[in-house]
């Protein structure tokens, strides 16, 4: 869950803007992403920007097919990694998730548990694939430190039942710079770096290109294209192998998932739906 902007604080001004604001939004959205489905459509094509299926083989060996997606609170995996999910599950991977936290900081924790069932099965990924952690030393906060050791050893002890060749977390920044993000991704780097088990950071995006939504995929196609032209390749290569694009049909099923997560959908999430660029595109690297 982004820190940055805590419900409390906002409680006044929610219930008048809650009906205005998505009416605003799907005004907006609709006409914008009639004009970019040609464009986010092209660039989704395998051959272009996925990842997975060309990782498949090289990298993860050839029986690789099933991916660990850890997550801190639920509606992370929608609204940070929903085009890596999509991606995966499209290319025949099985995708299973593990959350590390009810996200009770408000003790909605019960309601916020099965809220994540629901957009994790709207993704694609079936309940008996998905849990969730509760433990009292792993809540969702920002002033709690999350101990590496006790996530390492939930996750592996998660492996031992639900095995996987692929693991897939946030990166150092943790998208948010949410400490237990953070810790996630520290506690599995340490451990998971040139194992068999491989591990993939979401990378989290530059501030300025954080909110341009799915002008951001015209901008890595661009930069695919003048890659080309001057004939560095080696460049586009960099830049684009480790890239997952949702097309807008795929962005409309993520914000289906979204809606699973009633308690989260105040007025400035709606905001954060229409212009991340995590809804659109994934960035991936190796660890
Ligand atoms: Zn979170």
């Amino acid at each position: 869950m982004p820190p940055t902007l805590r419900r409390s604080a906002w409680t006044t001004s929610q219930s008048s803007s809650r009906h205005f604001t998505p009416l605003v939004f799907f005004a907006f959205l609709i006409p914008l992403l009639t004009l970019l489905s040609p464009y986010t459509s092209l660039l989704s094509r395998k051959h272009h920007l996925g990842i997975f299926d060309s990782l498949q083989t090289p990298i993860l060996g050839d029986g690789a097919s099933r991916a660990l997606l850890v997550t801190a609170h639920p509606d992370d995996e929608v609204m940070f990694f929903s085009p890596t999910i999509l991606s995966l599950i499209q290319e025949g991977w099985e995708v299973s998730g593990l959350c590390l936290s009810s996200g009770n900081d408000t003790g909605l924790g019960t309601i916020r548990k099965q809220e994540l069932y629901g957009s994790y099965e709207t993704l694609g990924v079936s309940r008996d694939r998905v849990k969730v952690i509760d433990h009292p030393d792993l809540q969702d906060s920002m002033s709690v430190h999350w101990d590496p050791a006790l996530i390492l050893n939930i996750v592996e002890n998660h492996l031992n039942d639900h095995s996987a060749e692929l693991i897939i977390t946030f990166d150092e920044k943790g998208i948010t710079n949410h400490p237990n993000h953070m810790a996630i991704s520290k506690a599995l780097s340490q451990t998971f770096h040139n194992k068999s088990i491989r591990l993939l950071h979401l990378k989290s995006p530059a501030l300025l290109f954080k909110f341009t939504g799915p002008l951001y995929p015209i901008y890595l196609n661009i930069l695919s294209i003048l890659s080309r032209i001057t004939g560095r390749e080696n460049f586009a290569e960099k830049h684009m192998k480790f890239v997952v694009l949702s097309t807008s049909s795929q962005w409309y099923q993520s914000i289906q998932a979204m809606l699973s997560h009633k308690t989260q959908l105040v007025w400035f999430r709606w905001l954060y739906l229409t212009f991340s660029q995590l809804m659109w595109v994934n960035e991936l690297k190796i660890i």
